[in-house]
């Protein structure tokens, strides 16, 4: 790999343990989701987390709002277990967490880690009492929590407090910067006030979450520089369809190449009834594709042109695409190292067969007015030829040979 993919040094943070996950302290940044069902609903909950751990996601939390939401948290958990889907699971508290966690104490078991968040912890004298009461049963209890300030939900006696305090200035700053360090200072007070009442640093995760993407670099930038807690970065409310995915690659990007960021959630409006998964799938491709962890084969095609007036080669491409993703959790057990294959899909003769040889396997597609053939290279050097209607068919039949090949136990035996 190039020096320059990759940030030049990792912020270093204190490793938490999270169940079977370890996030921070140098370790690969985690991809973790949240499920948006009601947690009352064990079916619709254990389908929709094993969907998510399917699709990769390395930690699943889900919202326990109420009693019937935490008498199902241990059933969840059971049932998962039973089919062998082992992710560990955080719990959302709002307001009532601490008696949730107090009156559930299968619930408080099951759970690998809580998340709080101190704007919504309690308001006036109750707030750190019931911040307490959360910390003291996770301390008990063994897990982890993470403190989770947001943007939309910032503890309001701190933020009046530090606006008092800058209006009081010689040069004051403008209240989105008091907000920000509102926002900043609220999480390490809160993880400060942790630790006195006896949870260890090794159980705490922060996140200091943000719905613009220049605030959210800038609140994170303050958070690492100012502490060694392993850090949670995610963008809030990032939106629907590619606004979302773009505001969350853009943050996100900036932050985990400056060497922030132990674990990442991408909060992805979904389409009503659209797919849940696409969160986990948009977070692994940014960690991919900024060369941090590789999760899934890529597969490079170029956008097409003037010189690619069929449609051949988008179907190809994304033909190649969907079955890379449907057979990746089988691909895991019988092909291991598969993730770091490399495929080409190209319309046309000018970029193809150059970008086809960079890759593991690739096609050059005939462009409009070409000779009806297209070029196979593999493993840089053209391999053969196909042509005709089965073009597609031909060719995802090498892929497979390819990983069979090379991945498979012929492979292995071939290495050894
Ligand atoms: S490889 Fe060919 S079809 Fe694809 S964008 Fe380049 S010129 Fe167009």
């Amino acid at each position: 790999m190039s020096d320059i993919a990759g940030p030049a040094q990792r912020h270093l943070t204190t490793a938490v343990r999270v169940g079977n996950v370890v996030v921070g302290g140098g370790a690969p940044v985690v991809v973790q989701s949240m499920t948006n069902t009601d947690t009352a609903d064990v079916d619709a909950t254990v389908a929709q987390v094993s969907a998510l751990a399917r699709a990769g996601s390395e930690i699943v939390r889900i919202t326990v709002d109420r009693d019937e939401a935490a008498a199902a948290v241990p059933k969840i958990r059971e049932r998962l277990d039973r089919i062998g889907v082992d992710v560990p699971l955080v719990g959302d508290f709002h307001y009532i967490g601490h008696k949730l966690l107090a009156d559930h104490p299968a619930c408080a078991e099951a759970l690998a880690k809580y998340r709080i968040n101190p704007g919504n912890v309690g308001f006036k004298e109750k707030k750190d009492r019931q911040f307490g009461l959360i910390v003291e049963l996770a301390a008990k209890n063994n897990k982890a929590v993470r403190i989770g300030a947001n943007w939309g939900s910032l503890d309001q006696e701190l933020l009046t407090h530090l606006m008092d305090e800058n209006a009081r200035a010689e040069r004051p700053r403008d209240a989105r910067a008091i907000t920000r360090e509102a926002l900043i200072r609220s999480a390490l007070l809160s993880a400060e006030r942790a630790e006195e009442i006896g949870l260890a640093a090794n159980r705490i995760v922060l996140s200091a979450k943000v719905s613009a993407v220049q605030d959210l670099i800038a609140v994170y930038r303050e958070l690492a520089r100012r502490s060694a807690y392993a850090i949670h970065l995610g963008l809030t409310e990032a939106g629907m369809g590619s606004k979302g995915i773009v505001a969350s690659a853009a943050a996100l990007s900036v932050l985990l190449q400056e060497g922030i960021g132990d674990t990442i959630r991408v909060s992805l409006t979904p389409e009503p009834g659209g797919d849940r998964t696409l969160e986990v799938k948009v977070a692994q491709e940014i960690l991919q594709t900024m060369g941090f962890r590789t999760f899934v084969p890529l597969v490079a095609a170029c956008p097409g042109c003037g010189r690619t007036t069929s449609t051949v080669f988008q179907e190809l491409a994304r033909d190649i695409q969907d079955w890379i993703h449907v057979s990746m959790p089988d691909w895991k057990r019988t092909y291991p190292g598969v993730e770091t294959l490399n495929v080409a899909v190209m319309g046309c003769i000018v970029n193809g067969p150059g970008e086809s040889k960079h890759a593991d396997i690739g096609i050059s597609l005939p462009g409009t007015g070409e000779t009806p053939a297209a070029p196979v290279f593999i493993d840089g050097r053209k391999a053969m030829t196909l042509r005709g209607p089965t073009i597609a068919q031909d060719f995802k039949v090498l892929v497979a040979d390819y990983i069979e090949r090379r991945y498979g136990q012929v492979g292995r035996d071939a290495a050894e």
